[in-house]
């Protein structure tokens, strides 16, 4: 069976990101895994902070809003609640990655855009992905798993794209999907302003699909390649 690794820097950044992707690949018949390094427990949760929740809360909250997102979307979910805003790289965070592409060998590996001037943990986890991922295909780095291939690394769309230097090089038809990514963004009650945002880059996403490929598509996710496909032919 094919693996699909979503890696996500916070809880809920899969869901508005990949979760077309992720609902898409588990109705091809992949396997889809989603680490999140962090609840987003103290970046991404300003509404449950100004109802005067415990950090404790926050985290349990996030952690259940996520687990509910992935079950809808098909995926199995690991957290390593390595904490956010910072989230710091240390070499447990990153033995534990390397670990993970070693012992589930992804075929396609998703993350975050290389820059964020908006947000640091973003392209701090990608950036620790790229490197994991060379890490894992290195012969002798100790581990019980074998050296995984060359997985294609897709970066997935950031918030405000322009300033991100986020350039699309693929866009995913989702719209036999969309409505499973709906009912998993609103799983992320803490988050409920940005349900109606995203389905609008989706719908925008999809008018911009239907005029690259000449066919009807109504919803879309947008990728950014960091490695060149490779192929017989260029299509
Ligand atoms: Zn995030």
């Amino acid at each position: 069976m094919a693996t699909l690794m979503v890696v996500s820097a916070h809880a809920a950044d899969f869901v508005w990101r990949a979760g077309g992707a992720i609902a898409l690949y588990h109705d091809k018949g992949w396997q889809v895994r989603v680490l999140c390094l962090s609840y987003g427990e103290r970046g991404e949760s300003a509404r449950l902070w100004k109802s005067g929740k415990t950090l404790d809360d926050i985290k349990s909250i996030r952690h259940a809003e996520a687990e509910h997102a992935a079950q809808i979307l098909g995926a199995d979910i690991r957290f390593l609640d390595a904490g956010d805003y910072p989230l710091e790289v240390t070499p447990e965070l990153r033995d534990k990655l390397v670990q993970e592409f070693r012992e589930h060998q992804p075929d396609l590996i998703l993350t975050h855009s290389l820059t964020d001037p908006y947000n640091a943990d973003h392209p701090r986890t990608t950036q620790l992905v790229l490197e994991c991922r060379i890490l894992a295909q290195a012969h002798g780095y100790p581990s019980p798993y074998p050296p995984i291939g060359a997985p294609p690394v897709f970066l997935y769309e950031p918030h405000q794209p322009e300033q991100c230097q986020f350039r699309i090089d693929a866009l995913l038809d989702i719209s036999s999907v969309f409505e499973r990514k709906r009912q998993a963004m609103e799983c992320m009650e803490a988050q409920e302003h940005l349900w109606a945002y995203y389905t609008d880059v989706a719908k925008r996403r999809g008018v911009q699909a239907g005029r690259n490929s000449g066919q009807s598509i109504r919803y879309a996710e947008a990728y950014q390649r960091v490695y060149p496909s490779v192929g017989g032919e260029l299509v």
